[in-house]
């Protein structure tokens, strides 16, 4: 049998389907990190789930690479490749709320934006990440961590159900009573084993919530971490928030003079009643006195993108993730060593608190196996100059050889870089086992390895 050629591929989807010689080809193939430069065969922008089951069949027959694209948000660049198909779900973000039953059905390509602002008309939510742009299918695949992980459990602990295309071009309705296995299998195993058209998710009422930064001079990180390490472990699980190295941009909440500087913030989100969030601030604000805040009552969704624009599309990124089950001693040191050096507004380091929700779900009930770790800790280096990749990519491998001995094995799949694939195993511990086998069942040939990969 000949291989099947792009014009009929073409024929068969209702969306575009654009090839090196087409118009608008290097903005198609383009992603969010700049560092990634790939030439596929063609991008599918799917319209529907027939064009995503035509594009599988027509990589697994053509025998080329596919990749999946939901935001691009990808680090490693897994939403391309070269000389293969890329199925791009941007033309998908549809999200329709059912608000008596409290769920929501979002398109395989919808970001949280497109997420947030669909739920928050009903004055609901569930937990997403903490930038608007990213892909809700690609964050809750690999976990899901953001505000609301204490109180609401993970992303991937609020999916009901999801639409996948499997390897083999058949559609599936994935969930706790149809293809168990691979509804198990999907909650942590990332983008192993096929492509989700739509995903539904359990809501929660959360409409105005009371939050924001505030940022502290550096002699205070050494209390501020020590004191988020008590305080985090029995705060109420409507609080949500985590700390960060951050260069101050230059925006009016900050004082002109001071821009530049580096200094450590703590993002909060209160969603509890707001006239008590200021009582449960109070330790925070009597730890040091405060450079600069934005802390206020705003909508769940304000606070969801109020830091896009520090990680517009177009930069480079280099990333390491640990999880961490106790913030020790020796680790506050190791971040107190490198997390002053950040070197652009950009980049960052987050721990985020992943206790609380996330520990009342057995480690063996979804793929996600970190369930006793207290923190996932990012540092996301993110700047705009390629002649500064070298100093910037040091700064953030230095800080995790720094912060990794007393962290515990293996890494948040969503945070971790394109150099991390020998960590893969160790993120899934107990886990691994069933993934090969279920991952057996649905792709044996690979087909879907442009992720951290579990294979078969
Ligand atoms: C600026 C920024 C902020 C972030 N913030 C957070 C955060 O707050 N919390 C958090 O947990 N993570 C966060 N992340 C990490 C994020 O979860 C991962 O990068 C995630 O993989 C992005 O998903 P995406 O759909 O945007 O990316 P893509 O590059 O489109 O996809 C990433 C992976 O998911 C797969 N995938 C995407 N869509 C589908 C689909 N519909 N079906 C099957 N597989 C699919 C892809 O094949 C690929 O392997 C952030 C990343 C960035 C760059």
């Amino acid at each position: 049998m000949s291989a099947p050629s792009i014009e009929q591929l073409r024929e068969q989807c209702r969306g575009q389907v654009i090839a090196a010689a087409d118009d608008g080809y290097d903005e198609a193939r383009a992603v969010y990190n700049a560092m990634i430069d790939k030439r596929p065969m063609a991008i599918v922008r799917a319209a529907n789930a027939g064009d995503v089951m035509a594009a599988v069949s027509f990589a697994r027959d053509a025998g080329v690479d596919l990749a999946v694209r939901g935001g691009g948000h990808s680090v490693p660049g897994f939403g391309t490749c070269d000389g293969g198909i890329v199925i791009d779900l941007v033309g998908m973000r549809g999200v329709r709320v059912d608000p008596e039953a409290k769920t929501a059905r979002a398109e395989g390509g919808a970001t949280w934006g497109d997420f947030n602002a669909a739920t928050h008309a009903f004055g609901l939510a569930t937990t997403g990440g903490i930038i608007s742009t990213t892909g809700v299918a690609g964050l809750t695949f690999g976990g899901g961590i953001g505000y609301l992980t204490r109180g609401r459990g993970l992303s991937l602990d609020n999916l009901v159900s999801a639409d996948v295309v499997t390897a083999d071009g058949r559609f599936l309705v994935a969930s706790e009573r149809q293809h168990e296995d691979l509804f198990w299998a999907i909650r942590g195993g990332g983008g192993n084993f096929g492509v989700a058209t739509a995903l539904e998710f359990q809501l929660h009422p959360v409409d105005q919530i009371y939050g924001g930064p505030m940022f502290f001079e550096l002699d205070a990180v050494g209390d501020l971490l020590r004191w988020y390490r008590e305080f985090i472990a029995d705060a109420p699980e409507q609080f949500g928030g985590f700390p960060a190295f951050q260069i101050a941009p230059p925006l009016p909440f900050i004082p002109e003079e001071r821009h530049g500087d580096t200094f450590i913030a703590f993002v909060s989100c209160w969603t509890g009643p707001v006239d008590e969030a200021e009582n449960v601030l109070k330790p925070l604000r009597d730890l040091a006195p405060i450079v600069a805040e934005h802390v206020g009552p705003m909508p769940y969704p304000a606070l969801n993108a109020a830091f896009d624009g520090l990680v517009p599309p177009g930069l480079q990124h280099y990333w390491k993730a640990n999880f961490v089950t106790e913030l020790s001693d020796e680790i506050i040191d190791a971040h107190l060593r490198h997390g002053p050096d950040v070197p652009a507004v950009n980049s960052t380091m987050h721990i985020y608190p992943i206790n609380g929700a996330v520990h009342r779900v057995a480690s063996d009930a979804t793929a996600f196996g970190h369930r006793d770790a207290n923190f996932a800790t990012v540092i996301a280096g993110m700047w705009p100059d390629p002649a500064q990749n070298d100093a910037n990519i040091k700064w953030v491998k230095d800080y995790s050889a720094a912060t990794a001995p007393h962290s515990d094995e293996g890494g948040y799949i969503n945070f971790m870089a394109s150099d991390d694939q020998d960590r893969v195993r160790a993120n899934y511990g107990a886990n691994w086992d069933r993934l090969v086998e279920v991952k057996r069942r649905y792709d044996p040939d690979n087909l879907f390895h442009m992720n951290q990969n579990i294979a078969p």
